[in-house]
């Protein structure tokens, strides 16, 4: 048995260029796995470079053809779990939008670094080293998608980059991890919710559906927002909305319109919040409250990130061409405890 690991870029293929003084990719998966000669002691493993892309410039396109890979190594007897490197930039949305797709019970580790190879203190070999082991571990079984940074282990639902810079950057602001990487021992000391539910009949195996609908935006609100941005989107190709809101899920009373517009033109619009913890809620009553937007016809996606409320967007327009059944997945997930 063994673990897979594919490559997909991020600082952890970067190096700092001496002209430029910048990290940019430059390392191929058999280079960075040459830096690190004690990973073989963790676990047998194979590798695949799938792409050699920093995380800002991964589509969600490339999340979906990533996923198909994956769902088809997870796919082999031979393989207990995988490993993913990813650029961290952009890892809660592509760990997020696995967790949704796939259907293995084997562990799946998505894990980058914050400093390169050149830097004094590169994180990439200890973290590599972690995601290994916690891919090897049977009790991550049935977990769903997990980021491993840092010694720390997270569930994809609730985790978020929150420091630009620093090697612990990674958190789930609300409920902790869900266990750590102590010298080298997994330790594991809660579960996660429960995994996606939704199936369809005609996606290959190992997945949960047979395509995604990406036509989904999405747009923050600012203090003295006015309609501009959103109009934008009407009448456009653009069948989602996800909206970054403030607090519990309001925004300034100008937009209220506009969305109400949105979903009357057949858009499927969500509410999330720019906290980092906690969940939207029809709790103001308020020109521009929650309350307003759920009447208008608005979504309230929980405690989801915008961004995570956007890939589930994809996934549920992909599933239903209507709007109301792709509504009515997002708000039982976003529900669920
Ligand atoms: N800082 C990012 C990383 O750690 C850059 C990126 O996402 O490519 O990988």
């Amino acid at each position: 048995m063994s673990i897979g690991i594919l490559f997909t870029g991020g600082t952890i293929a970067m190096r700092v260029d001496p002209v430029s003084g910048a990290a940019a990719p430059s390392m191929s998966a058999a280079d960075i796995v040459a830096e690190i000669p004690t990973l073989g002691q963790v676990a047998d493993f194979e590798i695949e470079e799938f792409s050699r892309l920093p995380g800002p410039h991964v589509t969600p396109e490339q999340m979906w053809r990533l996923a198909c890979r994956a769902a088809a190594w997870l796919d082999r007897p031979d393989i207990e779990g995988l490993v993913i490197t990813h650029g961290t930039d952009t890892i809660e949305e592509t760990a997020f939008l696995l967790d949704l797709v796939l259907t293995s019970d084997k562990p799946v580790v998505l894990v980058g670094a914050m400093r390169t190879v050149s830097d004094p203190s590169w994180d990439g070999p200890a973290n590599l080293i972690a995601a290994v082991r916690v891919a090897a571990t049977e009790g991550a079984r049935g977990l769903g998608v997990l980021v491993v940074m840092d010694d720390h282990v997270f569930p994809a639902r609730e985790v978020r980059k929150l420091h630009t810079e620093s090697s612990g950057s990674f958190s789930t602001p609300e409920f902790g991890p869900l266990g750590v990487v102590d010298s080298g021992r997994v330790v594991l000391r809660r579960r996660t919710v429960a995994r996606p539910q939704w199936q369809d009949p005609g996606a290959d195996p190992g997945l949960r559906v047979q395509r995604l609908d990406t036509r989904v935006a999405l747009i923050q609100a600012y203090t003295g927002m006015d309609d501009f941005l959103i109009r934008a989107l009407i009448g456009h190709d653009t069948r989602g909305l996800a909206i970054v809101a403030f607090g519990r899920g309001n925004v300034p009373p100008a937009i209220v319109p506009v969305i109400a517009d949105a979903v009357s033109s057949g858009m499927l619009v969500t509410v999330s919040s720019r906290s980092m913890a906690g969940r939207v809620e029809a709790r103001y009553g308020y020109d521009g409250g929650g309350l307003q937007l759920k009447h208008a016809g608005a979504v309230l996606a929980g405690d989801l990130s915008a961004s995570q409320a956007r890939l589930l967007q994809m996934v549920a327009l992909g599933l239903y061409a209507d709007v109301a059944s792709a509504a009515e997945l997002i708000r039982h997930f976003a529900d669920c405890d």
